[in-house]
């Protein structure tokens, strides 16, 4: 009797064409092979090659397939039939959906263009929708990323003085404790993953705070079960416990923020709560050498944190002034937030020494 199996090929190939490019599904744009045949999509997979990725698909990513493919995608312009709420929609060509955008529109740009309110989904052409949103003469128009991503990017800007995914990367080879706060499994986030993975391999330590342990909550070494909507008022807390122990870097904050410069206090000035700055424009801090408010990056300028500066009867305190007088009352202690954040007193100062070490 022969032994020999008969011969099998187990990768038949799928595809008689493969295009790189990028998946949409989420906002980190990782590589992917799209796999062809007939100059249909067959399969995606993740692209070895690719920095943001290195060939990680997750399953979002995967089934993005079925945004080309999935029977309830959308082919035509639906109109409404029935009574709103019934599902009733019936499909109908392009020619009409314009003629009826246009009935709706048109009266309202001659009148009041103000009223019209606009907001896009995940498009892949958000400035193109706020240019037309412009031209139309409304200035109430939003999209998906000023609820998501941008804000993102915004954090990181002031934060680490970058952001993530496509606009920059956290130090992942340097970071010895890293946050996640509230972040959304569902954004697949495969440089995410893969970030943790190797926090994780080096020991680096993670805390998540989310309302559900899920997805990278469950592999944090520490995880804050905090109640939803109250993540703002858990950081102001760690902000009073740091500042109330001191446990601040001064010197960062001289550099990298804008704690040193001066703000308007004076209620009744136009200027107020602006940054007090000279005639190129430029943000002065106190000069602690001079006394005198200077140009908070000019040569040989040494900005003081604690003390603002009188002029005409206009009094300018620093931002960082401005910090401590808010997030030192008392009503940003850990007891006085606990019961609202779900997490104990002696929870957020456990956390907020973490971050001191
Ligand atoms: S994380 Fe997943 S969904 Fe997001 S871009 Fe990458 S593969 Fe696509």
């Amino acid at each position: 009797m022969s032994l020999d199996q008969p011969p099998l090929d187990t990768s038949p190939p799928v595809a008689d064409e493969v295009r790189k490019t990028t998946c949409y599904m989420c906002a980190c744009r990782c590589g992917i092979n799209v796999h062809l045949r007939d100059g249909k999509v067959k399969y995606i997979e993740g692209n070895r090659d690719h920095p943001v990725n290195r060939g990680v698909l997750c399953a979002k990513g995967s089934a993005g397939i079925m945004s080309v493919h999935a029977p309830s995608r959308l082919r035509k312009p639906l109109k409404r039939t029935g009574p709103r709420g019934s599902g009733q929609f019936e499909e109908i060509e392009w020619d009409e959906a314009l003629e009826i955008a246009v009935s709706w529109l048109k009266p309202l740009h001659e009148t009041a263009p103000e009223k019209l309110a606009f907001f896009t989904g995940r498009d892949q052409s958000q400035s193109f929708t706020g240019w037309w949103a412009q031209a139309f003469g409304t200035p109430n128009y939003a999209a998906h990323g000023g609820f998501c991503s941008v804000n993102m990017a915004a954090a990181g800007i002031y934060t680490m003085g970058g952001s993530f995914w496509e606009f920059g990367q956290p130090d992942w080879e340097r970071t010895k404790l890293f946050m996640l706060f509230g972040v959304a499994e569902d954004h697949d986030s495969n440089p995410i993953k893969m970030g943790i993975g190797r926090l994780k391999a080096r020991g680096a330590k993670i805390i998540a705070v989310n309302p559900i342990r899920s997805g990278y909550n469950a592999v944090a070494d520490e995880w804050v079960g905090i109640t939803p909507g109250t993540d703002g008022l858990f950081i102001l807390s760690l902000i009073h416990v740091l500042m109330k122990a001191g446990k601040i870097d001064l010197d960062y904050l001289i550099r990298y923020t804008n704690a040193p410069f001066l703000v308007n206090c004076d209620e009744a000035s136009p200027e107020w709560g602006l940054f007090l700055r000279d005639e190129t424009g430029a943000p002065l801090v106190l000069d602690r050498a001079t006394g005198k408010p200077a140009p908070h990056d000019g040569a040989g300028v040494k900005p003081d944190l604690a003390n603002g500066w009188r002029h005409g009867g206009t009094t300018h305190k620093t931002v960082f002034q401005l910090m401590a007088e808010t997030y030192l009352d008392p009503r940003y202690a850990p007891e006085a937030v606990a019961e609202r954040c779900g997490v104990s007193p002696e929870r957020i100062r456990h956390i907020a020494g973490e971050l001191a070490l």
